[in-house]
């Protein structure tokens, strides 16, 4: 049961609310970014089908925060 530890998803530092500087683990999925590749449906009216195409796009990760939430139980460990 050995768990890597270099993937230890690095902090970053937020303030949500004034003069609060919070320390909350980067957004794996876009990397701290807040935007990463989302999938877009595009319908092709012509053919009667449609296709999905990459784009830049909010994270749906961390909603374009950049940010996640620390696990609720990290605490009990
Ligand atoms: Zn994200």
């Amino acid at each position: 049961m050995a768990r890597s530890q270099t993937d230890m998803p690095r902090v970053v530092r937020v303030m949500r609310h004034p003069g609060l500087w919070e320390e909350l683990p980067e957004c794996q999925q876009c990397m701290g970014q807040g935007a990463c590749l989302v999938e877009q449906a595009v319908p092709d009216y012509r053919s009667g089908s449609g296709y999905l195409v990459e784009r830049l796009g909010e994270c749906p990760e961390c909603h374009g925060n950049g940010y996640a939430e620390w696990p609720e139980d990290a605490e009990d460990d």
